[in-house]
């Protein structure tokens, strides 16, 4: 078992650029934050918008060969990576830990979800097909190819430090597309890393250039509008991914968006109790409750609001908080003073509206950003934590009465992500899922995430999907050969 400081200590810290480990402009550097403690890890390199153009044309440079490679070599190095991201699972989860604060056993569970994106990519890479069809006139032929977009611009948020990335590079590889990738200065520890095992894998000089910096927009935006890069794909708040699009619209860039969420969770009487709080406790909690996924809104049907409240609270109150790294720990330290001070915000302002505290609702002394797992009954709609995303592990809980009343709160966001649903009875579950306007719903389940479906939402949740059979054509354009045949 490595220590802290070696895992550290063997992460690269520089840019890497065109297949090589570079200083930033003017040496810069920038400090990565262990939010268990508030101490420095370490620091890395902090791009200025020069670095940022040159990570750009390294993947441009690299372009055309890498179009050009056989889809079985370049599912070979995805089969690789997978392969060295499990063999080093133990030190990837520490170093995951250290960066952004969720147990160990979860920074595993990451490491193990991001290779599955890396192996079912290496499988998709060499089914790029494409078409043949006679014209309706029966004289034309229709040729259809299916090409690498070109370029792509990736950029990623702290709270999969891994597999956010994993869902781009993936799939950007197995379709021979080269990229710039953007971590987040707060989890660019993950990244620099998976840098090091895909170079080791094999893939070529240029293919993936990683920049990490402080001055996020100062270094990207220049870079969107560029217009050598053909593709944008953002995961981040739908703030963020607003200003990107318009941003992108400049040389029509193609986009994915992979945005904010608010997901509702429904609970009808006739739902399997045991499911529906292990559902919610898996909804609420994975990642602390920092994940787009997490269930934000709780309704529950008045017949077993009680049960439900009571029984989820005991769960709630009952997991350990405390620093990841050690044994032990089900939640770990938010990932800032500004995103704990935000959850605390949000739990009063509900309170202060009325909602009871169950469990919870207090920030632990100390240098960490540790808030206590919360559950609020009577949550009432005016609540500013029925609009916006908490990002923390606070449950709140409003009862229901009727099947129209749950759907039609539940569909009361900009929001369209995911929700969730738990029921016993086929028919309802049928109506109720298509009627939520969200791009996934867990039925009688609190998680969705698999890489080989499609993920993504609608309305404000973003565009396109990652993952699944459909997830490498957001890195592909069609091109069809108009054929005459005499
Ligand atoms: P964020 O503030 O939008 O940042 C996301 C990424 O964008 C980071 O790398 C950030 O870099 C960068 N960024 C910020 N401003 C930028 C700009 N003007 N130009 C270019 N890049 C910019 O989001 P976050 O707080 O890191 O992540 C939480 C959000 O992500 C939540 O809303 C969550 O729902 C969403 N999310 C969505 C999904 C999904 O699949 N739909 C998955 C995970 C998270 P710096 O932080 O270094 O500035």
């Amino acid at each position: 078992m490595v220590s802290e400081r070696e895992v550290i200590d063997a992460c690269p810290t520089e840019l890497f650029i065109g297949g090589k480990w570079r200083a930033a402009e003017g040496d810069k550097i920038l400090a990565v934050e262990d939010p268990a403690t508030g101490s420095t890890l370490c620091e890395v390199a902090d791009a200025s918008p020069a670095d940022g153009v040159a990570a750009l044309d390294a993947a441009v440079g690299a372009q055309a060969e890498w179009a050009a490679t056989a889809p079985r070599d370049r599912g070979e190095i995805l089969r690789r990576t997978y392969e060295l991201m499990t063999e080093q699972a133990d030190d990837l989860a520490l170093l995951m830990t250290l960066e952004m604060g969720k147990p160990v056993a979860e920074s595993k569970a990451e490491i193990a979800y991001a290779g599955e994106f890396f192996r079912w990519f290496a499988e998709e890479a060499v089914r790029i097909d494409g078409g043949y069809q006679v014209a309706p006139n029966g004289k034309g032929r229709f040729l259809v190819m299916r090409q690498p977009v070109g370029p792509c611009l990736l950029i990623t948020p702290w709270n999969f430090p891994a597999a956010m990335g994993a869902r781009k590079i993936g799939p950007a590889v197995a379709a021979g597309c080269t990229m710039v990738m953007k971590p987040a200065a707060q989890t660019p520890l993950s990244m620099l890393k998976l840098a090091e095992l895909m170079t080791e894998a094999g893939l070529p000089a240029g293919v993936l250039n990683v920049v990490t910096t402080s001055d996020s927009g100062g270094v990207m935006e220049p870079l969107i509008r560029d217009g050598r890069a053909r593709k944008l794909s953002f995961t981040g708040s739908t703030q963020v991914g607003r200003k990107l699009l318009e941003q992108a619209s400049d040389q029509v860039l193609r986009t994915s968006m992979e945005l904010g969420g608010n997901a509702p969770l429904l609970v009808f009487a006739d739902a399997d109790l045991d499911k529906a709080v292990d559902g919610a406790m898996l909804a609420k909690m994975r990642n602390g409750g920092e994940a787009c996924t997490a269930a934000n809104r709780i309704y529950v049907q008045s017949a077993v609001m009680d049960e439900f409240a009571t029984r989820l609270s005991e769960r709630m109150g009952a997991l350990k908080v405390g620093r990841g790294t050690e044994d032990g720990i089900d939640v770990g330290p938010l990932i800032d003073a500004k995103q704990r001070d935000k959850v605390k915000d949000l739990v009063d302002d509900a309170v202060g509206r009325g909602a009871r505290v169950l469990t919870g609702a207090t920030v632990a002394a100390g240098n960490g950003y540790f808030y206590a797992p919360t559950v609020l009954a009577d949550v009432p709609k005016a609540a500013r934590l029925q609009k916006e995303e908490i990002f923390g592990p606070v449950a709140p809980l409003t009862a229901f009465e009727t099947e129209e009343e749950a759907v039609a709160m539940a569909n009361d966001t900009e929001y369209g992500l995911v929700s969730y649903l738990f029921t016993s009875d086929l028919s309802r579950a049928l109506r109720v899922s298509e009627r939520l306007e969200t791009g996934m719903i867990g039925l009688n389940q609190g998680i969705v995430s698999n890489p080989a479906a499609p993920f993504g939402g609608v309305k404000q949740s973003g565009l396109g999907r990652e993952g699944g059979s459909t997830g490498i054509d957001e890195y592909l354009e069609i091109k069809y050969v108009a054929i005459n045949v005499d």
